[in-house]
């Protein structure tokens, strides 16, 4: 899964692109200020890309992303509120790679975001589908079906079930689960995924047996 890093003072519109970038099967760091974004950035080799709102209350934007270039070619989102002019000129100089204005409509920013990513990064092969023993899972669309039928699985529910297809027939961890679906910041305790397993079990109908639980550790798909 795609890192996001979101550097935004606004906590509305953190938890919105937090909501939205986690639905869409990114993992998602949030900063509320750029001191805590640097930290973020240079602790995080694997960000794949940042949005980064330019009006911050320590350093701005624009410095931000300027101390950003003089490391890393990661793309750059900035963020803008109505009213300030976005000097596309100055974004340009600096290297950032697009730009959305305040306020905006989630389904734009992650439909943006999605494009800089595939271009940045070439069309991944979460674009396609994934099929394991029956179970097949579309990434784009987020659809799967067993033996052909359609089932409705919660995003967290796919994204568990898409992180075991990823890696069968090795045992993920539980703290693995947590970190890939939920994310590092998420402080919830192990059993949520085993709540959420056992969900997913229960969709999956006779195939909920290709789901072993490994004792202790975690979580395996396996169909032999
Ligand atoms: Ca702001």
């Amino acid at each position: 899964m795609q890192k996001v890093l979101v550097i935004e003072d606004e906590e509305g519109m953190r938890d919105i692109l937090k909501t939205y970038l986690e639905n869409n099967g990114y993992i998602v760091l949030v900063a509320e200020n750029g001191k805590t974004g640097l930290e973020y950035f240079n602790n995080n080799k694997d960000i794949s890309i940042i949005l980064l709102d330019i009006m911050l209350p320590d350093i701005s934007g624009w410095s931000l992303l300027k101390t950003i270039r003089e490391k890393s070619k990661v793309p750059v989102m900035m963020i803008t509120a109505r009213g300030e002019e976005y000097d596309k000129l100055l974004g340009f100089e600096l290297g950032a790679d697009d730009y959305v204005v305040k306020p905006f409509s989630p389904k734009e920013v992650i439909a943006r975001v999605k494009a800089i990513l595939s271009r940045t990064y070439g069309a991944s092969e979460e674009d396609g589908k994934t099929e394991y023993k029956g179970i097949s899972i579309n990434v784009s669309s987020r659809e799967v079906t067993v033996d052909g039928e359609k089932i409705d699985l919660t995003p967290k529910e796919f994204d568990l079930l898409k992180l075991l297809i990823d890696n069968k027939g090795k045992v993920v961890s539980r703290e693995k689960c947590l970190n890939e679906v939920w994310g590092y910041d998420f402080y919830g305790d192990l059993r949520t995924v085993d709540t959420h397993i056992k969900q997913l079990r229960e969709k999956l109908g006779e195939k909920r047996k290709l789901i072993k639980t490994v004792w202790g550790i975690g979580y395996k798909l396996d169909g032999e």
